[in-house]
């Protein structure tokens, strides 16, 4: 860099006092002449960002204040000052140009190896005891998990350029001839610069942070180089590229779809590209392809260790993609073989419960509702109903919008499962919504029968000959009562239990158990509904969510169960308003909630989300609570409600705001405000960004319960365009199924469900936007049951085999 000119004229305008004077046409204008020369593609990347720092190559001089275009000058004659310095440190090299070569492809010799594809990834060649804890922090502990640990994605360097070719911006690859690679000071740390050269040019390479690589890199040593090209003053760098020596073997690093694995703290990519590459070339073709081969013909799918393969170092992307349709059917295929296969069992292998259907009871609680049945929630009484008058088990899953009235429906069923002398299981995922759905279906009972008793055990006489008893079972009842509950529960006398999953998961022992209901969020997988009928029993089981769910999903998880929809709210509910709100609209919306609490109504807030912890949340509900209650409505009657709370604490909470007393209920997000107050017409919900769509729609479906005209009111701090799109999308859209298919597409599987099923075999290829490929497996999942029901063929041996290893809970089936 030559800073002698520069530094004259600099002098020259600090004598005259700063006033753009001391070169003709401006001092801008000699800059960007000056600069456009001054700088090298070989200089330091400090010094070069530095120099953009201050704007020397588009500098603004003219439009300084005075005092500004002191300090500026002042800068520039200290950077000049280090450029000078620098350029002292540093020698010149003037490489000179080496003919070129390809690399040839040929594959490293493989050693067989007779060990079994399940045995510890220990066994592998180089990999150490303190190497494999690091694999196992990533779930990869076999041989096989090994081969099935795909990469995150690749990186295409598979278009060989030459150096005059390379463009600025660009990921590239390069083959090309050390000319000098040594060591540097760069940001003061210990680097390595090379300059490399093919026929076509040379070009400068810089590694940040290592210096080793200089001594890997003698002169006249061929590299393949892969990586981002940039521009330092018109002259092309490779910036930290990916590096391979030209060698007699095929390449893993550079020069070809190059694959980017998960990794964990201690596990270098270079090290896991190589170690994958060789444990794919030795264990790959071991691997058992289970798929019949007519099936793989019909649907066209490639070899299992030919996908495998490919998926790790595909040949080009086409190869790539067919690798993932074959592994993603795989999944797919397995995963309907495991669901369809229990719905069979669960359906065959032990008879329910036939109920007589023809009861007075039921006639009675129907004419006993305030209202009639919509259209929707009489036709799923009717599949309920067709159902549970067959000896298979019932096994249905019934979607419905909140509010659409699933509750009135699957009381029905259990009073019908009463009628008929049987024990009936509830399960909320919370206890909130559990002492919810007790109060609910104890208030419509009231309505039939005379009620006795309080708290948590409620009889109801007058319509079935014996009196009909309901409890409540969670966990904040002293275990004296506990232990009486279950007693009387083992004996029969109690018909209706109500409560968390923990009913069926623990202690509990039902005299007959002919119908649960279970009221889920997601959170009572395929491996729960199983654990039901390991209990010995085989009751009728009705599935509700209100949350819709995407037919892919509900193949994929419910594909065990038959679907039922309410797709109809009852009459004169009126549209929830929705709003989404910027944070300088909060006190407009406070404003507006006042009014509304003016005129007779309630609210809920939502407090902001913080952290997904519990404890964290909670502590700043709290906060939040304090503050609307002391500085925004101390005049109002403010409630709090958060997970930590004891329980007897959040049902007298609960209870005060469904009663009125209490104008306003200040909610954690993590609480599922599962409360039913038609009077609430209010629901304000803060960090709105942050939820998914259903989250938000399950929020909305807290107001708007009553007669009045409800509002939803979203405020969202700095959403992401995502976000906003999301937030969009919830002011328009009321339909739930709309919305579920809307964040299915925006977020994933994955953040849709919050937290994985348990259970299930993994998706690591298939995607639940694989629509097509789903309905491939399902249909082909059902011909081969068609075919050979129990995997009993030969041809079919593998196949159990299989599927026996994906789904172990009930491994003994098809082994
Ligand atoms: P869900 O369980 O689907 O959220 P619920 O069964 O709790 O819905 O019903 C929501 C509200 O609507 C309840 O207050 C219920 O009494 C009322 N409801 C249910 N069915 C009807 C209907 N057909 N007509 C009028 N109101 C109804
Ligand atoms: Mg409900």
């Amino acid at each position: 860099m030559n800073t002698e000119p520069l530094r004259k004229i600099l002098e020259l305008e600090h004598k005259k006092g700063y006033l753009d004077s001391a070169v003709i046409g401006g001092l801008d204008r000699f800059l960007r002449n000056w600069a456009s020369q001054a700088v090298d593609s070989r200089a330091n990347p400090q010094l070069l960002n530095h120099f953009h720092k201050l704007h020397l190559d588009n500098p603004n001089y003219v439009s300084l204040t005075k005092q500004e275009r002191k300090q500026w000058v002042n800068s520039v004659v200290d950077f000049l000052a280090e450029a000078d310095r620098m350029e002292r440190e540093k020698g010149e090299a003037k490489p000179t140009p080496l003919p070129d070569r390809l690399p040839s492809q040929a594959r490293r010799q493989t050693t067989v190896v007779n060990q079994s594809i399940d045995s510890s990834i220990t066994i592998v060649k180089g990999i150490s005891s303190s190497l494999a804890a690091k694999f196992y922090k990533l779930g990869v502990k076999t041989v096989r998990d090994l081969l099935y640990f795909f990469p995150r994605r690749h990186l295409d360097y598979s278009q060989r350029k030459s150096i005059s070719q390379l463009t600025e911006g660009e990921e590239e690859t390069i083959i090309a001839n050390v000319w000098q690679a040594r060591e540097i000071r760069l940001g003061g740390r210990r680097s390595t610069e090379a300059i490399v050269g093919d026929e076509t040019g040379n070009v400068r390479v810089v590694w940040f942070n290592n210096p080793y690589l200089a001594k890997k890199l003698p002169t006249g040593t061929r590299v393949v180089l892969s990586g981002r090209v940039s521009l330092f003053s018109g002259r092309h760098v490779f910036e930290s590229p990916e590096w391979e020596l030209v060698e007699d073997r095929e390449l893993i690093h550079t020069g070809r779809l190059v694959p980017l694995y998960p990794l964990t703290q201690g596990l270098r990519p270079r090290q896991v590209r190589k170690l994958m590459r060789e444990v794919i070339d030795q264990w790959a073709w071991q691997l058992e392809d289970f798929l019949p081969a007519e099936l793989k013909e019909r649907c066209n799918l490639l070899e299992l260790p030919q996908a495998i393969t490919q998926a790790h170092y595909p040949e080009g992307e086409a190869v790539k993609a067919q690798a993932r349709v074959r592994l993603a059917f795989d999944e797919l295929f397995l995963l309907q073989l495991g669901v369809l296969s229990k719905k069979r069992d669960w359906q065959e292998s032990q008879p329910g419960s036939p109920f007589n259907v023809e009861t007075s009871a039921l006639e009675t609680f129907l004419k006993s509702l305030p209202f009639e049945l919509t259209t929707a929630q009489q036709k799923v009484l009717k599949e309920l109903l067709a159902d549970l008058q067959k000896p298979q088990p019932m096994s249905r899953l019934l979607q419905g919008e909140v509010g659409s009235g699933k509750t009135v429906v699957a009381t029905a069923a259990l009073l019908l499962a009463a009628a008929n002398g049987y024990q009936e299981a509830f399960m909320a995922p919370t206890e909130i919504l559990a002492e919810q759905h007790f109060a609910t279906i104890c208030q419509l009972l009231s309505r039939v029968g005379h009620e006795e008793g309080e708290g948590y055990l409620r009889s109801y006489s007058g319509f079935l000959p014996r009196p009909l008893t309901v409890a409540l079972l969670i966990g904040d009842i002293s275990q004296v009562r506990k232990q009486e509950l279950q007693q009387r529960i083992l004996d029969g006398e109690i018909d209706i239990v109500i409560g968390t999953h923990a009913i069926i998961q623990k202690g509990v022992e039902f005299r007959r158990l002919g119908l649960a209901v279970v009221d889920e969020q997601h959170r009572f997988g395929v491996t729960q509904r199983s654990a039901l009928r390991q209990k010995g029993f085989n009751p009728h089981v009705l599935v509700m969510t209100a949350t819709p769910i995407p037919r892919t999903l509900a193949l994929t998880l419910y594909g065990d169960l038959d679907l039922s929809v309410i797709d109809q709210l009852p009459p004169g509910r009126q549209a929830v308003k929705t709003k989404w709100l910027k944070p300088q609209q909060r006190e407009s919306a406070y404003a507006f909630i006042r009014r509304e609490i003016a005129s007779g109504r309630q609210a809920f807030i939502i407090c902001p989300l913080i952290e997904e912890s519990e404890v964290i949340q909670a502590r700043a509900a709290v906060a939040e609570y304090q503050r609307l209650s002391e500085e925004v409505f101390s005049d109002l009657r403010l409630g709090l409600l958060h997970g930590r709370m004891p329980a007897a604490e959040k049902d007298k909470v609960m209870r005060r705001f469904r009663s009125g007393e209490l104008d306003i209920l200040v909610s954690t997000p993590v609480v599922e405000v599962g409360i039913d107050v038609p009077n609430a017409t209010v629901m304000l919900v803060e960090s709105a960004d942050r939820f998914g769509l259903s989250q938000l729609h399950q929020f909305r479906g807290r107001v708007g319960r009553g007669q009045e005209q409800s509002y939803c009111m979203l405020v969202a701090q700095n959403p992401s365009v995502v976000a906003k799109e999301r937030l969009d999308i919830i002011e328009k859209t009321r339909d739930g199924f709309q919305l579920a298919e809307e964040d299915l597409r925006l977020r994933g599987p994955g953040e849709f469900f919050g937290t994985r099923q348990s259970g299930m075999p993994d998706l690591k290829m298939a995607k639940l936007s694989d629509v097509a490929l789903l309905e491939l497996a399902r249909s082909e999942a059902i011909r081969l049951f068609e075919k050979d029901k129990g995997l009993e063929k030969p041809e079919h041996s593998l196949l159990a085999k299989e599927l026996a290893r994906v789904w172990p809970a009930e491994g003994g089936e098809w082994s």
